[in-house]
């Protein structure tokens, strides 16, 4: 009898401590690293050169996202940016803005006046497209200037890349360094000086215009960018949101140079792992890897694993329309399996916030 009540009882924690941990883990974090241009053969060229090795394959869900823009079959950075960030697919060029040139609120939007830290990072101008989509509302993504202005009262706390000349050398002559200054943040021309003012909104312009490619020298920028932002952003109780983004996948893309391509992809896929890492350790963290759309029509026609080799072929210098993969990994993962289109990911991460609605 007594051996019996220990069974039931035992019994019983179990039962309980299961359905406990069928119950969702809120979703603190959000880190979105897009890597521009990066279809599935990117990757994979990025995988035989590093001789079958990549952090990506840690990624624990896939799956593919479909990237067509509203007014074409092939999306350019503009549009498919603007889907991921607000949800809503537009024209090609445009930045956060629909196909009658109304704004659409973007997810950093949200997340900044929900409380939440907010960052943008990338290997090109801040205020290139695929960062521009989420803090920006322009009809061209051309206007840089007008993106730069756009940062003014957005509250980012933290945004690194190149575009100074789009702050400090404009048309108007007005130095939008100095208003941010004037906002409280701090701006600075290097990543050791972000340290500096731990507890201010920062601004890194590591380039007047773009900061160089890898095989020009850019060196371990991104990944220790991203460190930095993580390290920063991680002490906000409410959680945060940050894009990072790998530009210039597509640069290599557009090129037709595969050893271009290999470099910016490795990497990406080297942040990819730091971003891995601190899921890792801050549960609560969901890390999501994708692209706004294939950049060369790149295929691989030979190559050898073990000796890091990768032979290319790039059908075209432009973008293709082909879905792109979506890898996740940390806290609600799985909810990003399956075929969609880019807008969904817009949905899928504001509900994991518990924005919106
Ligand atoms: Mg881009
Ligand atoms: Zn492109």
């Amino acid at each position: 009898m007594k051996l019996l009540v220990n069974i039931t009882l035992s019994c019983l924690v179990a039962c309980t401590f299961l359905s406990c941990h069928k119950q969702k883990e809120p979703i603190n974090n959000i880190i979105l690293l897009i890597g521009d241009g990066m279809g599935a053969t990117q990757v994979f060229a990025g995988y035989t050169a590093n001789k079958g090795q990549l952090a990506l394959e840690r990624a624990q869900f896939v799956g593919f996202s479909k990237t067509s823009a509203a007014d074409n079959y092939i999306t350019d950075s503009g549009a498919g940016g603007t889907a991921i960030a607000t949800g809503s697919k537009t024209n090609n060029g445009a930045i956060a803005m629909d196909t009658a040139g109304k704004a659409l609120s973007s997810i950093l939007e949200s997340a900044e006046q929900a409380g939440l830290a907010t960052a943008l990072v990338s290997t090109s101008a801040i205020t290139h497209a695929t960062p521009a989509s989420f803090i920006a509302h322009n009809v061209s993504r051309y206007n840089y200037e007008d993106i730069a202005a756009d940062f003014i009262g957005s509250g980012v706390d933290l945004f690194i890349g190149g575009g100074r000349n789009h702050f400090e050398k404009r048309a108007d002559s007005i130095n939008l360094s100095d208003k941010l200054r004037a906002e409280g943040y701090a701006i600075v021309y290097n990543l050791e000086d972000i340290a500096k003012a731990p507890e201010r909104n920062t601004g890194c312009f590591i380039a007047d215009e773009h900061p160089a490619s890898m095989i020009d020298g850019r060196d371990d920028f991104l990944p220790k960018a991203t460190n930095i932002a993580l390290q920063r952003l991680s002490n906000n109780p409410n959680g945060f949101f940050v894009m990072i983004e790998g530009s210039q996948i597509d640069w290599g893309g557009h090129a037709q140079d595969i050893d271009y391509v290999i470099e910016e992809m490795l990497d990406f896929d080297q942040t990819v792992g730091y971003a891995f890492d601190f899921a890792d350790t801050h549960p609560g963290t969901l890390v999501i890897v994708t692209a706004d759309h294939e950049t060369g029509g790149l295929s691989i026609i030979g190559g050898d694993i073990s000796k890091g080799t990768v032979e290319g072929h790039f059908s075209t210098a432009h973008h293709t329309p082909v879905m792109v993969p979506v890898f996740t990994y940390g806290t609600g993962a799985e909810d990003f399996s399956g075929i969609y289109e880019n807008t969904e990911l817009y949905v899928k991460m504001m509900k994991a916030l518990g924005l919106g609605e």
